[in-house]
Formats: structure tokens, C-alpha cells, sequence
């Protein structure tokens, strides 16, 4: 055995990545702009364990290159994508240029999509090896809902990801990604890689099937601290992976690594297997229907507010945000509007509507064509008649309420999500006091939950519908769970040991 010994200066590590959440069955797209680039010092001020006075900044040379990163949405137009690698690898050259590179944090999230590309993750892992060589390590910290390809798994050589689904630990997974990569780094060369067990499961299910607020999640996440603490493990993880994109990587992954490769493929077949052995115990977080049987349930509740998730076109899962379907039923709805209850609807964007309402201001009647501009799929745009309410400009947005005689309608500039009870209250409206409240949303977030006197997620159409066999995945590995018979399906066939520097 030899001595590790410290590397004599402080290692050189530079930063970078694209991280989006991206559905390939929404037709919208996520543009350069949109990813709003970080450069230089700024990709390091994003996160504070590494910026001065953080508990990683004095253990390494940091050197910001580009990150990018938006909320969920469609994919990357092709040329956009691009540039923002170019630019990376570019900056990566000139880092090298100055002197070699120890490390490099890839900060992604693991679902994104490129119009036309495979893989963006691992497509851009293995371009970024090329400019870094074979002896600089690089690590990841994903989000669990994003995917592991083999090529991805094969060429990022510390990965790791997010242990809670509402993300609670985002940041301290974050940090575990560098933690981790900079005390291999301390390591003599030669003993710095570890071992990677990767193990894909034919398992493609919605985050709000598979929240770890509820089993079998709970369980499965809790062996995963369980195995990382085993001697010859260094971290251990499940994704389970980004059901509303149609490429050959999306499933569950598992993986274990560490330096005892025998133990880390023990392990993640193990955690594998029971992943497989619960497949059919994953539900939905909340009771679900069609539209017309929640919104049924809705109008005979005996008290509000009933919340009901539209969840085909949640914009924070990468729905266009613009899909009409609910909205004209709410408005063509002669149960509610019989009924002499109020709703509220939040939202759509329509920029052109939403700076003519804001143009004639509160007060003005106004007849507004809405919605489906960027996904006209599952219903046309839809008439809205009503007064202006409210009109609330931002930085970024101008959103405006028109009330209709049943239906307080939001309608935005640009596509938002509405998770806070601020978000309502910032426009005059309380949801509190409303008999229904609508929103695009999928699993309820806290302060909507807590506020909710029942709630229904409703199995609406969109880019990121629930219903996962209305889709149509074309290009996934079959058979696939929940899509086909899995029988006969051996959940650990596809199992691969890529090899560390320790050898087997
Ligand atoms: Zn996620």
C-alpha cells in the first residue's frame, strides 16, 4: 500500500454544464436565452459551498466556465445548444491552455433535451473528456429525475444525485458532488478512480408516482445512505429517471460506486432488484380522474377550496404551459356555472392577449382569443369574455385576472408556475375564500397543500400528460414497465461494471 499523499498545490477544477428538464412530447422550445448562461465568477456564485468563506473554497482553484440553466420546458433548439457547448469547450481549451485541469464539476441536470441529439448529457460529458484527457476526474450531482446513459455513466467518473423527491437536498447534493471529487483528488494518482456499478431498470414512471414522501420511495432512497456507508462504497443513488422524453436512455438507473467493485456490484443489483420487486407498488400522490370527474367532484365538495392539479401541461415538469383543454371546460362548464361557485384558473400564457388586457386596463370588458399558441394539440385557443381585474406588471412579466361569471381567468405574458399562495394574493385574488382553484401543477406544493380543503390531480393532455401509454414512446428499450408486459423481464440483464483504478 502506498501513502496518499497531497497533491502540492491546490487542485484545479473548473465548472460547467447545461441543466434543463426538457419534454420531447411538448412542441415548445427552450432557447440559448431562456438557459440564461452564468460565466466566469458568476457560475460560481450560484452555489455557496464554493463561494469565499463557503466549506469548499479554500480546497480547490475553482474556475467558472459557462453553466446554464432554466426551469423545465421543450428542448434546446439545435444551433442554441451549439453554441452554448462551444462555448464550453472552448473555455475549457483555454483553461487548459494555462495549465492542466484536476477536475471538473459537470452541473447538470439530467433531462434535457436537444432537437436532434441524443444524450445531450453524455454527448457533452464525452466532448469535455477530449479537452480535459483521461487523468482529470469529473463528477456530477443530478437530479434524480434525470437520466444515466452508459455513456454518460462510462465517462463522468464520480456521479451522484438527489435523495428526496420534493428536492429538499438539491444543494447538499451539490456539494457532495465536489466534496467527493475533491478528496479523490487528494488521493495519489493512480487510486483516484473508483469502481461504477451501473445498472438500468425498465422502469419509465411520473415524479408525482414516485415522491419519497410515500412509499415504496421512502424505503428504497433509505437503503441508498445505507449502502454508501459500507467500506469500499463512496456514494450510491437512484434515478428514476424523466418519463415525458422518447430517447433509448430514459429509465430507472442504479448505481453504486466505490473502490470494492465486487461489493458496489453486489449492491446496486440488490437496490436494483427490489426497485423491480416494487414497481407495482408506485401511486399517484393524490386521488386522480378525468377532467370531468374531479371537476364533478369539485362543484359538490362541501367546502373549498377543492385544488385540482391540470397536470398535462405543468410548465415546472416541461409542459408548454399554454394548453387550453381545462380552461374551455371550466368555461363551458354548465355543472359549475349552475352550481353559483367561483373558480380560479392559473394560468395561461398569451403574451398578445395578456398586453392587450394590460394595454385597456382594470375596469375595461374585454374578448380575448387565449392560449395554445405553443401547443395546440389537445384543444384550440379559447374564447375568453370578461372584465379586467387585475393587471400586475414585473420585471419580466405582466400578468392580468379577467373575471368571467364563473372563472377568475389569469393570463401572463410568459409561462410562470403559481405554487405560493403570494402568487394568488400579488393579483388580488385569495384562494383561500375561492370555491375551486386551478392550477398547472402536478403534485401539490406545500402551501397549496396546506391551504387546500381536498385536492384531485386531474389526468389532463399535454407535453408532460400523467397518462404515460397516451404518449406514445417510440424509441425507449421494451419491453418497458409500465408500458408493456415485463414478465419475463430480468431487471439486472444490462448491468455494467465500468472498472476503477483499483481494478476488480
Ligand atoms: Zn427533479
Amino acid at each position: 500500500m502506498t501513502t496518499p499523499t497531497r497533491p502540492p498545490a491546490l487542485p484545479r477544477v473548473a465548472v460547467c454544464g447545461i441543466s434543463l428538464e426538457a419534454s420531447t412530447f411538448s412542441p415548445a422550445l427552450t432557447t440559448a436565452a431562456m438557459l440564461a448562461p452564468r460565466r466566469g465568477r458568476e457560475v460560481l456564485d450560484a452555489w455557496d459551498f464554493w463561494r469565499p468563506g463557503g466549506s469548499l473554497a479554500d480546497r480547490a482553484q475553482w474556475i467558472g466556465i459557462l453553466q446554464a440553466r432554466s426551469i423545465a420546458g421543450g428542448a434546446i433548439p439545435a444551433d442554441d445548444h451549439a453554441l452554448l457547448k462551444a462555448e464550453i469547450l472552448a473555455g475549457l481549451v483555454a483553461a487548459v491552455a494555462e495549465a492542466p485541469l484536476d477536475g471538473v464539476v459537470l452541473d447538470i441536470h439530467g433531462a434535457a433535451s436537444v432537437v436532434g441529439l441524443d444524450d445531450m448529457e453524455g454527448d457533452l460529458a464525452v466532448a469535455v473528456r477530449a479537452v480535459v484527457g483521461p487523468d482529470c476526474l469529473i463528477s456530477s450531482g443530478m437530479d434524480l429525475h434525470g437520466n444515466v446513459s452508459r455513456t454518460l455513466a462510462g465517462t463522468v467518473d464520480l456521479l451522484t444525485t438527489y435523495r428526496t423527491a420534493p428536492h429538499v437536498d438539491w444543494q447538499e447534493t451539490k456539494e457532495r458532488a465536489a466534496r467527493n471529487l475533491l478528496d479523490r483528488l487528494a488521493l495519489p494518482p493512480g487510486r483516484r478512480r473508483p469502481a461504477k456499478a451501473w445498472v438500468p431498470v425498465p422502469i419509465l414512471l411520473p415524479g408525482e408516482m414516485t415522491s419519497t414522501r410515500q412509499e415504496p420511495a421512502t424505503s428504497l432512497y433509505a437503503r441508498v445512505p445505507e449502502i454508501e456507508a459500507l467500506d469500499g462504497i463512496l456514494d450510491a443513488g437512484i434515478w428514476i429517471g424523466y418519463p415525458w422524453a422518447d430517447e433509448p436512455r430514459n429509465c430507472a438507473v442504479v448505481m453504486v460506486v466505490g473502490d470494492d467493485a465486487g461489493l458496489a456490484t453486489k449492491e446496486a443489483a440488490a437496490l436494483a432488484r427490489e426497485l423491480w420487486a416494487r414497481r407495482e407498488e408506485f401511486g399517484f400522490v393524490a386521488p386522480t380522474g378525468t377532467l370531468a370527474e374531479v371537476l364533478a367532484r369539485a362543484v359538490a365538495a362541501p367546502t373549498g377550496p377543492f385544488v385540482i392539479s391540470d397536470s398535462g401541461d405543468n410548465p415546472t415538469a416541461g409542459g408548454a404551459g399554454d394548453v387550453t383543454w381545462t380552461l374551455a371546460a371550466l368555461l363551458a362548464s354548465e355543472e359549475l356555472a349552475a352550481s353559483g361557485k367561483r373558480a380560479i384558473y392559473a394560468s395561461i400564457p398569451d403574451a398578445p392577449a395578456a398586453l392587450a388586457a394590460a394595454e385597456v386596463g382594470v375596469g375595461a370588458d374585454v374578448r380575448l382569443t387565449l392560449g395554445a399558441r405553443i401547443d395546440p394539440r389537445p384543444a384550440p385557443p379559447v374564447q375568453v369574455s370578461g372584465r379586467v381585474v387585475a393587471v400586475v406588471p414585473s420585471e419580466d412579466n405582466v400578468e392580468v385576472v379577467v373575471r368571467t361569471p364563473a372563472v377568475d381567468v389569469v393570463v401572463t405574458r410568459r409561462r410562470r408556475p403559481y405554487h405560493l399562495e403570494s402568487d394568488f394574493t400579488r393579483l388580488g385574488l385569495d384562494p383561500r375564500t375561492a370555491d375551486i382553484v386551478v392550477v398547472k401543477i402536478g403534485y401539490l406544493e406545500p402551501e397549496l397543500f396546506d391551504l387546500a380543503a381536498d385536492w384531485m390531480l386531474a389526468l389532463t393532455p399535454g407535453g408532460v400528460d400523467q397518462h404515460l401509454s397516451r404518449l406514445g414512446h417510440r424509441r425507449v428499450r421494451r419491453p418497458m414497465f409500465p408500458l408493456d408486459d415485463v414478465s419475463s423481464v430480468d431487471p439486472v440483464a444490462d448491468a455494467v461494471l465500468f472498472p476503477g483504478d483499483t481494478g476488480g
